[in-house]
């Protein structure tokens, strides 16, 4: 069944329920009241009755008595103690051998041809001194009546109210449903066209705007990482090119000169090896950006970060034989993955030590919220409009630097994903001619 149908049922179904009840409620109340009136006249007769009966003296008189008191479409018997008949009057024929019935309550409602018929009885002392009972019957004709006329009334109401309620409804089904139709048939244009169609936006704030505010969102997320997906193989195929462009040229200079010519045959080789290590490294590179995207990679537990920044500046300084300072500032616990943290630290400095000459320094210290790392370098530094591109996949400021040195462009993307798993913000400060400092601040 359509969303619409079931919305249109499913509202005319409930206000169709509600007005029942309410209708119902009304019919209730109202006969409610109008039995309580009529049994006060009632009583309010039977105690004339009672007290006209208390001045008679012998049972001539008790049939004149009841003749003054009896009502139209009504009857009137006393009764002895045992219910045994003691006189019967009755002012119409519908109630001649009425059988009269009487319960626990005030009073009972039977029905004699279509109209409500309210019976009760009350005690009087007879003549004898012995208790009777007066036993009172009374057509309600009005009553019945004017409840016939409210049941049509209500019915009448409620059959009118369906035009109303079904056309409300079927309104309310189209609203509903419109923008989702409209969603249905934007995805179906994407699907059928390749590309991230958006929707009209649509005005208010309701969530039906909201939803089409969020599809176009998504899309616009959608297009941006197909977008960057597109880049990325693009550069990763341009950046394996490379490499495989100067072993092909280096394999035909080998292929024909190489066997003679000692020279030729090791610079060759030299640059074939280079670029293998070139190509593996760039290979691993993008596994370990692959991984450094997955938030299942990271576990989080505590440790201390001077540890973590001495474990990974030590190898560096050693391998590298360059100065790298770094004055203990003490134990800095946090919560962190230890493994990731080296990681993003060891990018940091393998690129002071690449991109600069002198003493690069370490620094780390404790904050109210964080622990803060900083790595500071003397070397040429980075132009500021370098700076907002920085941690883009394959950026790199100078080709022909990044070549010298062996770069991918992949190191700080990396960083910067690494950093964004154990939840740290990464920021550089760059002069050209003066350094750069790169800043990890871990939230404690
Ligand atoms: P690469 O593998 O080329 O080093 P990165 O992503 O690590 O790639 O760095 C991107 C570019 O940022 C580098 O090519 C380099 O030009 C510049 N860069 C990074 N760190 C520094 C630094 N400490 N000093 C100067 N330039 C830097």
């Amino acid at each position: 069944m359509k969303l619409k149908t079931k919305i249109h049922l499913f509202s005319t179904v409930l206000m169709l329920f509600i007005l029942a009840l309410s209708n119902s409620g009304i019919y209730v109340i109202f006969k409610q009241l109008a039995y309580t009136t009529e049994y006060q006249q009632l009583i309010h007769r039977s105690k004339e009755l009672t007290e006209g009966l208390s001045r008679v003296h012998d049972e001539e008189e008790v049939s004149d008595v009841l003749r003054t008191y009896i009502n139209p479409e009504s009857m009137l018997r006393v009764t002895d103690e045992e219910g045994k008949e003691i006189k019967t009057l009755v002012s119409t024929k519908e109630l001649e051998n009425y059988e009269l019935s009487f319960d626990e309550d005030d009073y009972s409602i039977g029905q004699v041809n279509g109209a409500a018929v309210m019976m009760t009885k009350v005690p009087v002392i007879w003549l004898d001194g012995d208790v009777a009972y007066i036993e009172i019957a009374q057509i309600l004709r009005d009553s019945s009546r004017s409840l016939h006329l409210l049941k049509f009334i209500l019915l009448g109401v409620t059959l009118l109210a369906m035009i109303p309620i079904t056309l409300s409804s079927m309104t309310l089904g189209k609203v509903v449903t419109q923008p989702i139709f409209k969603l249905i048939a934007t995805m179906r244009a994407s699907r059928k066209s390749g590309k991230y169609e958006k929707l009209a936006a649509l005005d208010g704030k309701d969530e039906l705007a909201e939803m089409s505010q969020t599809f176009n969102e998504m899309m616009e997320q959608l297009e941006q990482n197909y977008q960057k997906q597109e880049k990325f193989v693009s550069n990763a195929s341009h950046e394996l090119k490379t490499p495989l462009t100067i072993m092909e040229g280096y394999g035909r200079l080998l292929k024909r000169q190489g066997f003679d010519n000692k020279q030729v045959a090791d610079e060759a080789l030299t640059a074939i090896l280079n670029e293998t290590a070139r190509m593996k490294e760039l290979i691993e590179q993008m596994l370990q950006m692959a991984k450094s995207k997955d938030p299942l990679a990271f576990t989080f537990a505590q440790a201390d970060v001077t540890q973590i920044v001495k474990e990974t500046v030590e190898p560096l300084r050693v391998a590298s034989g360059r100065t790298i300072t770094f004055a203990d500032p003490g134990r800095l616990p946090v919560s962190t993955d230890e493994k990731r943290l080296k990681q993003l630290l060891f990018i940091l400095l393998d690129n002071a030590r690449k991109y600069s000459d002198g003493e690069i320094q370490v620094r780390a210290w404790q904050e109210e919220r964080a622990v803060v790392m900083e790595v500071q370098d003397h070397g040429e530094g980075i132009d500021a409009q370098h700076l907002p591109h920085l941690f883009d996949r394959f950026y790199r400021v100078q080709e022909d630097r990044a070549r010298k040195t062996g770069g991918t462009g992949l190191g700080l993307a990396i960083a910067k994903d690494l950093a964004n798993g154990i939840r740290a913000e990464l920021q550089v400060e760059s002069v050209r001619g003066d350094g750069t400092t790169m800043r990890i601040t871990l939230p404690r």
